[in-house]
């Protein structure tokens, strides 16, 4: 996404509220139908028929017929796309938005004429109901723009955000295969013994960090005190988010343009291998990393890291069965459970072979994402396969 500061006059500003609200309101129903569902009954609301309901919503309830529909149909989808998510186990159940606090709404098949430079620094993007708001031109927008996401923060601000699909790049176009898996200590073991990291917060900011949580407990619910130490702790986190995001861009680049071949595991498979427990032929990794409030935070930025990966090589990533990548030698092929000497160490008592324990995880990804290769017909090279990413196709029906 590339984020611009929206300039709404204050009339504007009022049906962007309103706008807001409609959102949030059709947001919150779809998440109370879905609440209430249990296994063994009849499915839950999808998509089309929660469309039909909104329909009838908006026939019943003046207000939200005065709204704009395009916004109203956006919330369910988004919602749609959220629950596929989190059957996917990539993200977390879509939970209940809150007034000032997730403020915000996307417009879909925005035309091209929607977004048009006024001036050197200005620029100005259709809205619903509303028509031309202002934004600062603060660097180019991308070409071909089809949606947005406008969002108010919780100081105020509005923003207008245009996602970026990245430009496909070239392979190598030698073959290279590379597999990829997702430690817990380091974020990406590379099957060629690297070992990646994202940046987090850096000493001091952790610990300034602790500092504003203990004044935060301390502070009175509802004082200016307190509302001031969450606005640091919110800068804080985002300050953490954007090194992770700028991380993932990098990574992926890099893997995109040295490797013909990305192996990755396949998350729907591995999340339930790696729960914390695990199972017997397959124990759990990184057991006591992944209960914590990290496992969210870890996940997602993987999750991200493929999708970039993705769009920078289409058709080049390989998702691989993780099941026994962690037990099993990759230089003799012996599964053992014994292996493992530490979280980090692994030893193969068969042949000797020893190494990090998530690079040996990379070299099986590798191996098989080599196999997958071969049984299609061959690696595929380096070329860019100039296809438009439809993800917002691609889940919800
Ligand atoms: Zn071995």
């Amino acid at each position: 996404m590339s984020r611009f500061r929206l300039q709404p006059t204050p009339t504007q500003e009022r049906v962007l509220l309103e706008h807001c609200g409609h959102a949030r309101f059709v947001w919150n129903l779809a998440v109370e139908q879905h609440a209430h569902w249990r296994s063994g009954r009849k499915a839950a609301p999808g998509y089309t028929e929660q469309c039909r309901q909104l329909t009838q919503a908006r026939t019943a309830n003046p207000w939200l017929a005065a709204g704009s529909v395009i916004v109203q149909q956006q919330a369910l989808k988004d919602f749609a796309q959220a629950m596929a998510n989190f059957f996917g186990r990539t993200h977390r159940r879509p939970t209940w938005r809150r007034r000032g606090r997730n403020e915000g709404f996307r417009i879909v098949a925005a035309k091209l004429s929607d977004v048009r430079r006024v001036s050197r620094n200005v620029g100005e993007v259709k809205v619903p109901k509303i028509g031309w708001v202002r934004f600062w031109w603060s660097r180019a927008v991308a070409a071909g723009v089809k949606s947005y996401r406008i969002t108010r923060d919780r100081a105020g601000r509005w923003h207008v955000a245009f996602p970026v699909v990245p430009e496909p790049i070239s392979g190598p176009g030698a073959g290279a295969v590379v597999g990829v898996d997702r430690g817990v200590a380091v974020s990406a073991a590379l099957s060629t013994g690297e070992l990646l990291s994202v940046p987090a917060l850096r000493a001091g900011e952790k610990a300034r960090l602790l500092r504003l949580q203990r004044k935060l407990a301390r502070a009175q619910r509802g004082s200016i005190r307190r509302g001031k130490v969450k606005t640091a702790m919110a800068r804080l986190s985002a300050r953490e988010t954007d090194r992770r995001k700028d991380w993932v861009e990098k990574t992926s680049t890099r893997l995109a343009r040295e490797f013909d071949v990305i192996g990755v595991e396949d998350l729907k498979i591995s999340n339930m291998t790696r729960s914390a427990k695990g199972t017997v032929e397959a124990p759990g990794r990184g057991v006591r990393q992944k209960a914590g409030l990290n496992r969210g935070i870890l996940a997602n930025g993987w999750g991200l890291l493929v999708t970039r990966v993705e769009q920078k090589a289409p058709g080049r990533v390989v998702k691989v069965d993780p099941r026994v990548t962690s037990q099993r030698c990759s230089a003799s092929g012996v599964v053992d459970r014994e292996a493992r000497e530490s979280q980090a160490a692994f030893r193969c008592r068969s042949c000797g072979f020893a190494t990090n324990a998530d690079v040996n995880a990379a070299l099986n990804i590798r191996c098989a994402a080599g196999h997958a290769v071969a049984a299609r017909g061959g690696p595929p090279l380096g070329e860019p396969a100039n296809r438009e990413p439809q993800r917002d196709l691609l889940l919800v029906r």
